[in-house]
């Protein structure tokens, strides 16, 4: 198969293959539009079972990343990086700095961030080799984490889609399952639990979920079940693909919006979440705070009170992407997609 008949190729501009012999480094980085600007998106870190989906992974991400920014309203265009390999056994400052200098051979079209399997101290290793890195850790912009961000515009953006549904932004006793406790997950606990919703939550790691339990009283359900608790709202906030041909028709929540990278394993799933009268909160639409955050970090004025005025724009875009669907009885995903399509002409 070549990359261009891929079936994630997505008229992507351009996309690099890297291989450092002496650190052993595998990576790929996608550009999928710079229409808007320099590409800014993280670099996975992940033991892929192949190549291909490594490189499937890096071209949907990077697609999406074009959509996010563009709804978002931000000067970016998408790009995406994956380096293949395990983050606790292969990684290493050789072969990070390896990844830094083709980041620097791009000549700035692609700036990257942290995304799973990689963090601030890796951006700061990666930073020896290129200028092109943000989310570093920074006295004046705190730990370079951007999920402090991503959380509180899920948070907005949920709390729209809850008022879209039920007609009243409050979450007070709003019944919510959370799948994943993770940088995000555990966040967007803490702010649902103080705006008063009743917590439902699973993880594979069990101190995680003692620890939900022990600060929201949360209820505590299973990974392989989470998704089909009766609650009003479920939360995806591990990994993609958790709205598929299994889990969907198990769904009991009326709305879907969470944190998660491609929540729906194919367009068709919106679609089918639509007729069954459940509001999907597109993904890149809600979880655009992070991005938000990395790309105030990279410039020379960074802000706090910017970013999160930035972020409170996040309900805005989703009420219109509600109504649009309303009007014309199309599925959430496909009006945002198209709308930010639109966007990247
Ligand atoms: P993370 O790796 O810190 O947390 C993920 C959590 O999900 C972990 O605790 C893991 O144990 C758990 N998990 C894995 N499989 C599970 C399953 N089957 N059921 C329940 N829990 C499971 O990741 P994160 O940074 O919190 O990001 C969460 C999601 O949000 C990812 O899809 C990520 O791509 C997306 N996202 C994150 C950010 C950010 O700023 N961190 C920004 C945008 C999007």
């Amino acid at each position: 198969m070549t990359i261009f008949s891929h079936p994630s190729f997505a008229r992507h501009e351009h996309v690099s293959f890297i291989q450092d012999a002496a650190t052993g480094l595998k990576a790929i980085i996608a550009i999928h539009s710079s229409r808007l600007g320099p590409a800014l998106g993280g670099c996975r870190m992940h033991a892929y079972s192949t190549d291909d989906d490594a490189l499937t992974d890096v071209l949907r991400l990077s697609e999406s990343m074009s959509y996010k920014a563009a709804l978002a309203g931000l000067p970016l265009g998408g790009g995406k990086s994956v380096i293949i390999g395990h983050p606790s056994t292969d990684k290493t400052p050789a072969l990070l700095e390896a990844f830094g200098r083709a980041v620097e051979h791009l000549g700035g079209h692609y700036i990257v961030a942290e995304d799973a399997g990689t963090g601030a101290a890796d951006m700061r290793i990666i930073s020896r080799q290129t200028q092109h890195v943000t989310g570093l850790a920074d006295p004046q912009r705190g730990t370079g984490d951007p999920s402090p961000n991503t959380a509180y515009g899920v948070f907005l953006g949920l709390q729209s889609a809850v008022q879209d549904r039920f007609g009243d932004t409050s979450l007070q006793g709003m019944q919510i399952a959370v799948q994943g406790l993770g940088h995000v997950g555990m966040r967007l606990c803490a702010l649902l639990h103080e705006a008063g919703a009743q917590l439902w939550v699973a993880d594979p790691l069990a101190e995680r979920v003692r620890q939900a339990q022990e600060r929201f009283s949360a209820h505590v359900s299973t990974p392989e079940q989470i998704h089909s608790t009766a609650v009003d709202v479920f939360t995806p906030c591990a990994l993609g693909a958790s709205i598929n041909d299994h889990t969907l028709p198990e769904l009991h929540a009326a709305v879907v919006a969470g944190a998660a990278n491609n929540q729906l394993l194919r367009p068709e799933h919106g679609d089918l979440l639509r007729q069954r009268g459940i509001l999907y909160a597109p993904d890149y639409v809600l979880n655009a705070g992070g991005l938000i955050d990395v790309f105030y970090q990279h410039g020379e004025f960074y802000s706090s009170t910017r970013v999160r005025a930035h972020i409170e724009r996040i309900p805005t875009t989703l009420a219109k992407i509600f109504a649009t669907a309303r009007e014309q009885q199309m599925a959430t995903n496909r009006v945002a997609d198209r709308l930010a399509k639109t966007m990247l002409l």
